[in-house]
């Protein structure tokens, strides 16, 4: 099941869409921006209701800010925070039909490298982004090079094979699909962000850990606190732990790391 479709091609339908209420200190062009990013991340929200204000609450209770329904600098500062490309829905969530590899043991594949750090360090990044889940649940991931893997990783900037293309430096910074067949569980980053292993630009195995829950099958979660928190935050790598949030949504499909 590939999350991304529904969060798209509403995306396009939103051409439709009325305008949003006018507020004077918004420009023009950030009111064009609030509605995109309505339609792109509070999908079932585009669908279900149809007045820009009913999005724009939704949209705050989520981050939990407060519910004014106007588009205030807090609102379009919210929206400007670089973050994942999946859509935005409840308290820590699993997708629509709970899919969830129906094995222990997973492979993942990293296709191509980014030029922005040593392929030793993306190497590592993305075993330590994996070991964040591995470390709570039964599943164990294995890297292989030459033969078909569950989880593919892949830097591309703009298109890039899939129906999402990505959006140049900031805004999405990833996105990845819910487990399944195929393309199923794969892992795809911008190549216009500046990816490290600290706290410039973009920290890969912060992003990576994110992307690699919904790979697993969670959904992003409304605790501020939580890995699958949409938006990125920087903090210390080190002695990285999971919310309990995060904890709870991965063990509901997987149960507990085995004794
Ligand atoms: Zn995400
Ligand atoms: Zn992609």
């Amino acid at each position: 099941m590939i999350h991304c479709l529904v969060l798209f091609s509403l995306c396009y339908g939103a051409l439709a869409m009325p305008t949003p209420d006018s507020n004077g200190d918004i420009s023009s062009t950030d009111q064009d921006f609030a509605q995109k990013y309505l339609n792109n991340f509070f999908p079932s929200i585009t669908k279900e209701r149809n007045s820009f204000r009913e999005k724009l609450e939704a949209m705050q209770k989520f981050f939990s800010m407060k519910v004014t329904g106007k588009l205030d600098t807090a609102t379009m500062n919210m929206m400007k925070t670089p973050r994942c490309g999946m859509p935005d829905v409840a308290a820590y969530s699993t997708f629509p039909r709970r899919p969830r590899w129906q094995k222990t043991s997973i492979t993942y594949r990293i296709v191509n490298y980014t030029p922005d750090l040593p392929a030793s360090v993306v190497d590592d990044s993305i075993q330590r982004a994996f070991n964040v889940w591995s470390q709570v649940t039964p599943l164990r991931f294995t890297k292989v090079n030459n033969r078909e893997a569950d989880i593919l990783i892949q830097f591309s900037a703009r298109g890039h094979g899939d129906q999402f293309p990505f959006d140049g430096p900031n805004g999405v910074l990833a996105h990845a699909y819910a487990p399944g067949p195929r393309i199923g569980g794969d892992a795809h980053f911008d190549e216009d962000e500046r990816w490290t292993n600290n706290r410039a630009g973009f920290n890969l195995f912060l992003v990576a850990a994110h992307e690699f829950g919904h790979s697993l099958g969670l959904d992003h979660s409304t605790d501020r606190r939580a890995l699958m928190f949409p938006n990125y935050r920087y903090v210390d790598t080190n002695n990285f732990r999971l919310s309990r949030d995060d904890i709870n949504g991965i063990q509901s499909l997987y149960g507990r790391r085995r004794k």
